[in-house]
């Protein structure tokens, strides 16, 4: 499936190939990616220290915004819970306001096997598909959503949010917000933590389920919360670590600013785009021309960059973006995310 956010004033993404050359379906299997960190002892935070397991509060003992550092969203994905560690041991505080940092799926990330790293990526379900508030009023009917339901009230009381996530396949780090301008000026902001500024991203949502960053609470005119998702790079390279942890102290030091100035970010934000086409693999023979990079830029529209048992899938416009193409994709699987610069 491909669904397009802008009128359709491009070239077609999928189209039929020309000639169809006989294919055979092959058992794909994900490479071994190699496991440079080691997951973090996080005995010190597991219980917490305000009655929730995994969340720990510092408070300036100031007046100002409440901010949330979420981590471990997925089990696999302790990068940005190794520098959260790091920070919480440095005893690293804001200003004014207060900061709580959460570490989400302990039970998952407790299950982690370097023999198998992909697999303690959830218990249940994906944590990050069970924010809607439909789903958050429900029994619970797996350990993610009851996990979502302890979080529910710190996630409620945040101001802004940052959650930190890793990627399986190499990509350049990138922030995603949810479609408010106030969210949208804070991924802004944020990008700026690094020298150079990471790809800003509006996109179309998963069609499997609300993400964190889309909770009722972030999305609500009334209560101008913001929320920012860091895609910070590969999940196990300790890169990865470095630029979760100078977003996470970007955004510590920086949290009164960007709550109180209504001038931020800079006017200019040259990095932002918006995603406008999910693909869908289609068959189980769905094949990149080449193993791209997340983040790589495509120049020319028309341009074939995959293929789908018949069709062919094309970049719709010049300048395309690839976001998080999954090089062994499965059947019903989300490929690759197309997006374009505002
Ligand atoms: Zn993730």
């Amino acid at each position: 499936m491909s669904c397009g956010a802008f009128p359709r004033d491009h070239f077609p993404v999928r189209r039929r190939k020309r000639s169809v050359p006989t294919e055979l379906t092959l058992p794909r299997h994900l490479p071994e990616f190699p496991i440079r960190i080691a997951p973090p002892d996080l005995t010190p935070w597991e219980k917490g220290n305000i009655g929730i397991d995994g969340v720990i509060e510092r408070d300036s003992g100031r007046v100002g915004p409440e901010i949330t550092i979420v981590s471990l969203i997925h089990g696999n994905e302790f990068a940005g819970a190794i520098a959260l560690d790091q920070i919480l041991r440095e005893d690293i505080r804001p200003l004014c306001g207060v900061v709580r940092f959460v570490f989400a799926n302990l039970e998952s990330f407790h299950r982690f096997d370097g023999q198998s790293p992909t697999a303690s990526r959830f218990t249940g379900e994906d944590l990050n598909r069970v924010w809607s508030t439909e789903r958050l009023a429900r029994r619970p009917a797996s350990p993610e959503m009851a996990r979502a339901q302890a979080l529910l009230p710190v996630i409620r009381r945040s101001d802004m949010l940052l959650d930190l996530h890793s990627m399986l396949w190499d990509s350049s780090p990138l922030l995603i917000s949810p479609q408010t301008e106030r969210s949208t000026a804070l991924a802004g902001a944020l990008s700026a933590c690094s020298d150079t500024p990471f790809l800003t991203l509006t996109d179309l949502g998963h069609v499997g389920g609300a993400r964190l960053i889309e909770e009722a609470h972030f999305l609500s005119p009334e209560r101008g919360a913001r929320s920012v998702l860091l895609e910070a790079g590969q999940h196990w390279a300790p890169e990865t670590v470095e630029t979760s942890r100078n977003a996470i102290r970007y955004f510590i030091d920086n949290a009164a600013r960007f709550h109180f100035d209504a001038c931020f970010p800079h006017p200019t934000m040259p990095q932002q785009a918006v995603v406008t086409d999910n693909v869908v693999a289609h068959s189980a023979c769905f094949r990149f021309e080449t193993p791209y990079r997340g983040g790589q830029t495509i120049a020319d529209a028309g341009t074939v960059i995959a293929t789908d048992g018949q069709d062919e899938i094309c970049t719709p416009y010049d300048g395309c973006i690839l976001i998080m193409p999954n090089l062994c994709v499965r059947r019903g699987q989300l490929a690759v995310r197309l997006a374009r610069h505002l």
